[in-house]
């Protein structure tokens, strides 16, 4: 039986699957077999009589869980499979500990767990002022980083940390008043638990004497310090990463993980797999060129497994249409030829993207699939636009009104929107009626005196708008922004980046809309995305559209990667972690199996406004294009110039391409070729 089991792994992955007691680290690049390996070992120790029930596989997505679960359960009988053995996401064991465990912590188990939305509400309900998205990502981070309120406090530094720490400590004892438990805390709380009660913990860990975690160069300190106490009591965990596809360090991932896995499990064995399964050689090949510009990195070897394969396309464009329209005529043709559309992916590292693939796709009635994320037309800063148009269109659209009332902010609370509503109703007219036909004095004896004047002024911003929007429909955008300042109130946010390119985006399509169709107005736009999103029914044989990160892990036959150019990707701002980005690339190009096309364009919404785009310097970086000149103006070197090192002495520059925050120069010295990093040269 085993023999089968193990007869599709080659060597190293067969050593791997069947390492059965001590710490083991598969460390390897993409499509090398990692997650195979893993299901495999899994297979294998059931198959050797390890009782399922003692094994626990953890993974980051549902996603990634039911195809390992599938894979795995594949290579056994019914019988071995009679106690199915736990695989899941870290948060779902979070959560069955917590079921039967949180006792520990004097709290009941009919506990509710509320998602970002329900955190975000309870985070405003507390503090009107800080941005609760600010709010939600630093107690995210404080959890994860394993500090308490008053630690926080303790180290808090300026008047705007100090007051968050505050409002850490409102917002926790809120959780357990009404014993609520957040995401973060089906982590934190098993770990305080296992943390203070060392019997547990070896009962615990004598309980799962098999830990395999997938993706482990995603892992933050709080997972690996549970998965400490969850082995109290053996060292059989068996982790797979690969410190190339480390994306998550913006949410406190840490590589460091990987690095030190040696030293924090005594006497570990260390696999390497350095062959890759997946990709045809130009893909990896073009993969493989791109990582090797980061600095930070062990360095590992890649070797692919298949044919050469037929070479990468790249896609230049004008713009977002044009690109979209290529990638529609592609997909039409490969299905035409019978290729399933479940083979066909879409990915891009920015979701504002999305909105003219969707376009382009429901005009040609192909059917397509968001994974992991939201359908352009469903997130909600394009929602809230939405109802403000709607409203500028339709004074009476009540529920429209009651969506941006108190957007961005201005002190309008659910309560009184109630008390809007029922006397609106009361009266038989609209929300927009009443506030119109009231004075400010029979305003204030529904809402009181405050919310009355600033309703005024919300009344009065509606009507000023709708007479600009019928004067001139260009300038309603521009207005609306002076207005309401919608756009602004996602500056400084910690997702405010994805949100404004939304937002740009959309007032990007209305302008060209507008100046496409000169008789048509802001109705007739409303109208046609209404049709446009309607036209959606799910089916399983549909093709996949989404971001990078959502695309860990996966595998399509014929891919797709949209928006390769500075500024959408890599993302430059003051956060930006170039080599971060770099691996976003490194995981994108390595999601391809057969067909690679990459896709840049000369001009697309950036902030609002048709802008001219320079295409990505990973295009040139993966060898996809060529010319590294864009890179050598930066370093400061180019082709042909002459240079002096302390020990080589003087030579002619051949290359010059980017790595890390240095360039990495290929330099002539009298016939005897060397690389040499920009910093330790100087031109003569
Ligand atoms: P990633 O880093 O992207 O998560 P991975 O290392 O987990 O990749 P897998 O998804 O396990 O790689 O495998 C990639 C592909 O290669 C899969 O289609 C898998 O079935 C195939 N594969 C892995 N090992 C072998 C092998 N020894 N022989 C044939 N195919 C293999
Ligand atoms: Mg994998």
């Amino acid at each position: 039986m085993s023999e089968n089991l193990l007869s599709s792994l080659n060597k190293s992955q067969q050593d791997a699957a069947q390492h059965i007691d001590g710490p083991l680290l598969i460390l390897a690049g993409a499509g090398s077999g990692k997650t195979k390996t893993i299901t495999t070992r899994l297979a294998f120790l059931i198959s050797i009589g390890i009782d399922p029930k003692s094994i626990l596989t953890l993974t980051f997505t549902n996603k990634a869980a039911n195809e390992m679960r599938e894979r795995a359960y594949s290579l056994l009988n019914s019988e071995e499979l009679n106690t199915p053995p736990l695989l899941c996401t870290f948060h779902k064991f979070g959560l069955l500990f917590l079921k039967f465990h949180i006792s520990e912590l004097d709290r009941k188990n009919n506990f509710i767990i509320i998602d970002s939305d329900d955190k975000r509400r309870v985070l405003k309900s507390i503090n009107k002022d800080i941005p609760s998205a600010l709010l939600s990502s630093e107690i995210s981070k404080y959890k994860n980083s394993i500090m308490s309120p008053i630690e926080v406090k303790a180290q808090a530094q300026g008047k705007l940390y100090t007051e968050i720490a505050d409002i850490y400590a409102l917002y926790e004892e809120h959780l357990l008043k009404n014993n609520l438990v957040d995401f973060d805390d089906l982590l934190l709380l098993p770990y305080k638990i296992l943390k203070n009660n060392e019997k547990l913990a070896k009962d615990i860990s004598k309980k799962y004497q098999y830990i395999m975690v997938d993706e482990y160069q995603d892992t933050n300190e709080l997972q690996y310090r549970l998965l400490r106490l969850l082995c109290t009591s053996h060292n059989n965990l068996c982790v797979v990463g690969d410190d190339d596809q480390s994306i998550y360090g913006w949410r406190g991932a840490t590589i460091k993980n990987i690095l030190n896995f040696n030293e924090h499990f005594d006497e570990a064995t260390i696999v390497k797999l350095e062959e890759n399964y997946r990709s045809t050689d130009t893909i990896l090949n073009h993969a493989n060129a791109l990582i090797e510009h980061n600095r930070d990195r062990l360095g590992k070897k890649l070797v692919g497994t298949k044919d050469k394969g037929s070479s990468v396309k790249v896609y230049e464009s004008n713009d977002e249409n044009d690109e979209s329209r290529k990638i529609v005529e592609d997909i039409k043709s490969l299905l035409a030829s019978g290729e399933h559309a479940k083979d066909i992916a879409i990915l891009f590292r920015v979701n504002a993207l999305s909105r003219s693939l969707e376009e382009g796709f429901n005009k040609a009635g192909l059917n397509y699939k968001l994974v992991g994320g939201m359908k352009f037309y469903e997130r909600t800063e394009i929602k809230d636009l939405i109802a403000y148009f709607r409203i500028l269109t339709n004074l009476s659209d009540n529920f429209s009104i009651k969506r941006v009332i108190n957007k961005p902010k201005r002190g309008i609370g659910a309560t009184t929107i109630d008390k809007l509503e029922e006397k609106a109703n009361e009266l038989n007219i609209s929300i927009f009626d009443l506030i119109q036909d009231s004075t400010p004095d029979e305003l204030s004896a529904v809402v009181g005196k405050k919310n009355s004047r600033t309703l005024k002024v919300f009344e009065a911003s509606i009507l000023d708008l709708r007479e600009i929007m019928n004067e001139s429909r260009m300038r309603l955008l521009d207005s609306f922004e002076d207005t309401f300042d919608y756009r602004a109130s996602y500056d400084n946010l910690p997702d405010g980046f994805e949100r404004q390119a939304n937002i740009d985006e959309f007032y990007g399509y209305i302008r060209d809309y507008f100046i496409q169709n000169p008789h048509l107005d802001l109705k007739d736009f409303l109208n046609e995305i209404a049709l446009e999103s309607q036209n959606d029914e799910y089916t399983n044989e549909s093709i996949s559209m989404m971001s990078i990160h959502a695309s860990k892990g996966l595998e399509f036959k014929h891919l797709f990667i949209i928006g390769l150019e500075e500024g959408f990707f890599p993302i430059i701002g003051d956060g930006t972690d170039i080599e971060e980005e770099r691996r976003l690339g490194y995981v994108a190009l390595t999601r391809a199996m057969d067909n690679l096309t990459l896709s840049f364009v000369h001009s697309r919404f950036y902030k609002g406004k048709r802008t001219q785009l320079n295409k990505s310097r990973f295009l040139v970086e993966s060898g996809l294009v060529k010319g590294s000149l864009v890179i050598e103006k930066q370093s400061g070197f180019k082709k042909g110039d002459m240079v002096n090192h302390k020990i080589f002495g003087q030579g002619r520059v051949e290359k010059a391409v980017n790595a890390g925050k240095d360039y990495k120069l290929t330099i002539n010295f009298g016939g005897q070729k060397r690389e040499i990093l920009s910093s330790f040269v100087e031109k003569v």
